[in-house]
């Protein structure tokens, strides 16, 4: 396929794949999902078997594809990566399938935008590792069964929700990420500043920590860009005084939220005047879809007690105006 990008989000992708655990045990954080799978890679392996289809959900930049990488090396297999969007036709998936080896693992991200007849080909290839293929045509066209190695599909969502049932119903093993506490965080910081040769101090990791939205993608992201600062303002070494100056400047959220999620809060606090609000109402006055609000946004500011769900809606909480610097309008609403 053919892909547009700039050479800064090259080197992004370049980085981030250099700054991927390789292992289960350097893998931070997702505890239950790290022992869930230790086990699961431990049966396989000890069996002789394949592992069992996977999938991973939960908001980008949590590791979901750094866990596909991990299973693989784990189980001592070979890794292909392709992604819902980039496969147009069955017969496209039909030859990837096809060219796997024996216990191979095939990732799939955003596997909730197949297309449904691509997808109608991994439902006998991921319940009884075979395609059907269609030859000939009209009266003469009859199908004929091609046996597949014993594979393990990986298979990565932001958006679980999209997932047909019959396609959920085939992975064996499904696991929901979480956003990472700021001391996960800070660790996945002080681990990247080393392989990129920082200097970094507990404090100064922590405070890119708190301002990273649970996320090691944003993270590492963060970090780089207070490298940069660093070196040109600064001796060199992050610390706290160094991280506040440079996230201030890059006018990084306390909190760390980004565009979307001040837009959202603001949009509350504004538009519908901290009344509860339905999200497709949401969705619409923020120029979002309303899954990905639910499933990508909404998330992190409940989680930081930003916001409510109510039965009337979803609903701003004091710590948001606080958060804004603005006071909260009075009422038993709250
Ligand atoms: P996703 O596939 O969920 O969008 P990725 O697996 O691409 O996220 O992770 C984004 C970046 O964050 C990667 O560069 C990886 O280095 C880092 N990362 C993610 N999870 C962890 C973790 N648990 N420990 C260390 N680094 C991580």
């Amino acid at each position: 396929i053919d892909r547009v990008i700039s050479t800064e989000l090259e080197e992004e992708i370049t980085i981030e794949n250099h700054l991927r655990p390789q292992r289960l045990a350097d893998y931070i954080g997702q505890e239950k999902v790290k022992q869930n799978l230790k086990i699961f890679i431990e049966a396989a392996k000890n069996r002789g078997e394949s592992l069992d289809h996977v999938l991973f959900y939960g908001p980008p930049g949590l590791g979901k594809t750094t866990l596909a990488g991990i299973v693989a090396n784990e189980m001592g297999v070979h890794l292909k990566v392709t992604s819902g969007p980039a496969i147009e036709k069955p017969g496209e998936i039909a030859a990837l399938l096809n060219n796997l080896q024996e216990g191979d693992v095939l990732f799939i991200d955003e596997i909730h935008r197949l297309n449904r007849q691509v997808e109608e080909v991994l439902y006998p290839a991921m319940e009884d590792y075979a395609i059907d293929i269609l030859i000939g045509k009209g009266q003469a066209a009859r199908s004929i069964r091609l046996e597949l190695p014993r594979f393990t599909l990986v298979g990565a969502t932001t958006r679980a929700g999209m997932l047909t049932a019959p396609l959920r119903d085939r992975f064996g093993v499904v696991n929901r990420l979480d956003f990472y506490t700021k001391e996960e965080l800070s660790t996945i910081v002080k681990n990247s500043a080393k392989m990129l040769e920082i200097e970094i101090d507990d404090q100064g990791a922590l405070e890119i920590a708190r301002r990273s939205r649970g996320t090691p993608r944003l993270a590492n992201r963060l970090l780089k860009r207070v490298r940069d600062f660093a070196q040109v303002k600064y001796e060199g070494k992050i610390t706290e005084e160094v991280a506040v100056d440079a996230l201030n400047h890059l006018e990084v959220d306390t909190m760390g939220l980004d565009q979307t999620d001040r837009s959202i809060l603001k949009i509350m606090m504004e538009t519908f005047e901290g009344k509860p609000v339905g999200l497709d109402t949401l969705a619409a006055a923020v120029g979002e879809d309303s899954g990905t609000i639910e499933d990508v946004y909404e998330p992190y500011l409940i989680q930081n007690g930003l916001i409510q769900r109510t039965p009337r809606g979803r609903m701003l909480t004091k710590a948001a105006y606080e958060h804004f610097g603005v006071p909260a309008p009075e009422g038993k609403e709250r």
